[in-house]
């Protein structure tokens, strides 16, 4: 197959990656990386599965899972879980961040890196565990829904 438009950066490299650890470059992985390319923030496996299948209705779900695992191990992507579990993936290499949700309202931040310094260190300190911040989620209630529920 030929590879049509080369593919945005920082995706441009991916074919060769992919062969390089002997897997097929295919129109469905290449699909699966133009639609992370187009996507900003965060996506779930099925909401990614979902926009491939909207370009190309032959995408097989668990091709866009295997393609999920390589682009991650080759740094490209990274998951975290929503407040109820789910996995999401965040695509493109960005900043490292973990996440707070509201159980109230639904709301989400991101928990930047300094801000979770102190948790890092005192895991670090105390048994020298390494926390993987984009693994964290904390669930609580953000400022507006506490105040509330006190009114
Ligand atoms: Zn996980
Ligand atoms: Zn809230
Ligand atoms: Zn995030």
């Amino acid at each position: 197959m030929a590879d049509a438009a080369p593919l945005p950066e920082p995706w441009s490299n991916v074919p060769d990656r992919f062969r390089r650890r002997g897997l097929r470059w295919t129109p469905q992985r290449r699909t699966v990386i133009e639609v992370l390319a187009a996507t900003d923030g965060h996506i779930t496996g099925a909401a990614l599965v979902e926009r491939c299948r909207a370009r190309d209705p032959q995408t097989i779900p668990s091709t866009v899972y295997r393609t999920l695992d390589v682009l991650e191990d080759l740094g490209l992507v990274r998951h975290g879980h929503g407040a109820d579990g789910r996995e999401e993936y965040h695509a493109g290499p960005g900043d490292e961040h973990g996440h707070l949700y509201c159980a109230d309202c639904g709301g989400r931040w991101e928990i930047r890196a300094d801000q979770a310094d102190t948790i890092v260190d005192a895991f670090r300190g105390a048994d020298g565990f390494e926390v993987d911040l984009s693994h964290v989620t904390v669930v609580g209630r953000c400022a507006d829904c506490a105040a509330s529920s006190t009114a």
